[in-house]
């Protein structure tokens, strides 16, 4: 019982998490509300969850750490080459892309596993504001 409550936070907490965390960046969160809570039990769940499709791993290039993603479903991501946050961003974007692979090369696309790679908004933002001083 104790341990599907902790799974309970650990899930929530990571839905709340703005980016997609590494373990070790939840546990800290976790901690806060969990003071007793171990890396070790935090892992077993994620790998848990991960198992149950209820989350999915991360694994973005030019890092070793696993990220954990609150979402299953098909969507794509997009990786601040400055700040290093990942972000979501729905399949709606890339459907026209679908069409243009399948018409111009005849393959048809079933899955993506996009990851675009770029500044994001507050990165460009505070470039804008060094530029312009
Ligand atoms: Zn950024
Ligand atoms: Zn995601």
């Amino acid at each position: 019982m104790k341990y599907s409550r902790q799974r309970e936070m650990i899930l929530q907490t990571l839905k709340d998490f703005p980016v997609h965390p590494t373990a070790e960046e939840l546990y800290q969160e976790l901690r806060k509300k969990l003071p007793r809570i171990s890396l070790g039990t935090v892992y077993r769940n994620l790998n848990l969850l991960t198992e149950l499709k209820v989350i999915s791993q991360l694994e973005t290039s030019g890092s070793t750490s696993i990220r954990y993603d609150a979402r299953n479903d098909e969507h794509c991501h997009l990786i601040c080459s400055t700040c290093g946050k990942v972000m979501d961003a729905s399949l709606d974007h890339f459907a026209s892309l679908d069409t243009i692979v399948l018409e111009q090369l005849g393959f048809a696309v079933l899955e993506h596993g996009i990851v675009l790679k770029g500044t994001c908004q507050t990165c460009l933002r505070q470039n804008e504001t060094h530029t312009t001083q």
